[in-house]
């Protein structure tokens, strides 16, 4: 039986090698290690599964105790703070709800200058609180405009805007924003709202320096830079937040950041059982980060994120890919946003991700998915746990794409990567 199975096997096998001479153009290359580049959930390093991968921990005595106690200061050099930070287990939007519900009450005013779908996300986040949300749309592919923001903020004579929500890095578009700058208008204008940022995008990836900066409130989750599954969320905030929050009448009992930032029993810090896997794979992942150095980290990714860039504008320079953002100082170090002729972008995602393996991520805007022009974008992840082989590889992939499907497209993209990669 065994044998009869065997041989079966191998005249497929030969039909398959067969075709393979005749069809070489369908042969598909994609056993051996996927490569998930889509901007989140990020690569998790092997060392962070093999934390992860054990039996349950006492969650009353400990190890964990003891372990968790240590991740707080790691976390906190991560996000460049000496201030206080909360963990939830939550994803992204969890972590938005939770910042907001500690200093945003019904009836409050928020400003939202959003650069893409994830600031106007969290505005809805917060008119789902009760608050009055003042958007102002900067479009889909550049940075927020200070000046109009500046306007914004001194037009409200009366300072009813309790806070500012911005978007380090919006992941739909890859803007990135100028926070430092943004603090500069609140100072300029006199303005006290709170500056919040979402740095979902970019902690771990981009520089963000939370207490350099003056931000207030600044809010991550593990899936990103940090490279550890989705399932935790992380609100940083200083002194003056914690003013506001303890001005507030009533804070949802489990978002309340105060007990968690500061607990008298354990179980304080996550408003009940730990996320105990998620902390082992945490604890892993930031000794990962802080082995390397922040700088490094930075550094690794503008350096990597300067090759994709390279290898995009050869590319464009024969064909209609091109990059979302011009300007190379608004754009973030670890997503990049892509757009063609549709529906170009959706037949080469499907084309890598089928013979080679390699997934892209998917348009999220600038139009809906219903939308025939959809199929005209796309987007790379390229944050947390990437070196130069990965993306040479990314790169390589897209290139076998583009010739795949007779895509037209400038050459020497690959070339071009290398060079900047290896920094020539
Ligand atoms: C990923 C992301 C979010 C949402 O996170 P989820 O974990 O999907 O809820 C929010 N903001 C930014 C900038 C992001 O990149």
């Amino acid at each position: 039986m065994i044998d009869l199975v065997g041989a079966w096997f191998r005249v497929l096998a030969l039909a398959d090698f067969e075709m393979g001479k005749h069809m070489s153009n369908t042969l598909k290359l994609v056993q051996g290690r996927a490569y998930l580049a889509i901007p989140g959930p990020s690569v998790v390093p092997d060392a962070v599964l093999q934390a992860m991968h054990r039996p349950s921990p006492n969650i009353y005595d400990g190890e964990l105790i003891d372990m968790t106690h240590g991740i707080i200061p790691d976390l906190k050099r991560v996000a460049r703070t000496r201030h206080d930070v909360a963990i939830y287990m939550c994803n992204g939007h969890g972590a938005w709800e939770a910042a907001l519900s500690n200093v945003i009450a019904p009836g409050d005013r928020v400003l939202v200058p959003a650069t893409g779908l994830f600031g106007i996300g969290w505005g809805e986040m917060a008119t789902g609180l009760g608050a009055q949300v003042d958007v102002i749309d900067f479009g889909t592919s550049a940075p927020m405009d200070m000046d109009r923001v500046g306007q914004a903020l001194r037009r409200d004579k009366a300072h009813e805007i309790k806070a500012v929500m911005a978007v380090h890095v919006d992941t739909s578009t890859s803007v990135r924003n100028d926070i430092a700058a943004l603090r500069g208008v609140l100072d300029a204008v006199g303005h006290p709202a709170l500056l919040m940022v979402d740095c979902i995008a970019s902690m771990g990836c981009d520089v963000f320096e939370m207490d350099d900066w003056g931000v207030d409130v600044a809010v991550t989750s593990s899936q990103k830079g940090l490279m550890v599954p989705p399932g935790l969320g992380f609100v940083f905030f200083n002194d003056k937040a914690a003013g506001v929050r303890d001005a507030m009448t009533r804070v949802s009992r489990y978002w309340d950041w105060k007990p968690r930032a500061a607990p008298d029993s354990f179980y304080q810090y996550f408003g009940g059982t730990a996320p105990t896997h998620h902390l082992y794979g945490l604890r892993t992942a930031l000794d990962m980060i802080h082995a390397e150095g922040m700088p490094q980290v930075w550094a690794r990714h503008e350096r990597l994120a300067q090759a994709i860039w390279a290898a995009c504008d050869a590319w464009g320079q024969g064909g209609p890919l091109s990059l979302n953002v011009a300007d190379r100082g608004g754009r973030s170090h670890a997503v990049t946003a892509l757009n063609i002729d549709p529906p170009l972008a959706t037949e080469l995602r499907g084309w890598v991700e089928q013979n080679l393996g390699l997934t892209l991520g998917i348009p999220l805007g600038p139009v809906g998915s219903d939308d025939p022009a959809w199929h005209g974008h796309f987007r790379l992840g390229h944050m947390g746990h990437v070196n130069g082989q990965m993306i040479m590889g990314l790169l390589g992939g897209i290139e076998a794409g583009l010739c795949a499907l007779d895509i037209p497209h400038g050459q020497g993209a690959l070339g071009r990567a290398a060079a900047v990669i290896a920094g020539v």
